[in-house]
């Protein structure tokens, strides 16, 4: 089943990462809210979403 969803977008929060389960068809966020880890970040690529949920795995 698609569970890309187009209702309950996180308003602001555009995201092309198709795997996770909270991104929707417009490349948008439907989770509730997010956190972005790594505090030592100094960088884009240091920087990750730990909300972030592969399809079909949680
Ligand atoms: S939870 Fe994170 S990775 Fe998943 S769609 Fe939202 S912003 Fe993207």
């Amino acid at each position: 089943m698609n569970d890309k969803k187009r209702s309950e977008i996180l308003p602001g929060v555009g995201c092309e990462v198709t795997a996770c389960k909270y991104n929707t068809v417009d490349c948008r966020c439907s989770a509730a809210r997010i956190s972005v880890q790594n505090e030592k970040a100094n960088s884009k690529s240091e920087t990750y979403c730990s909300t972030f949920c592969p399809r079909g795995t949680c």
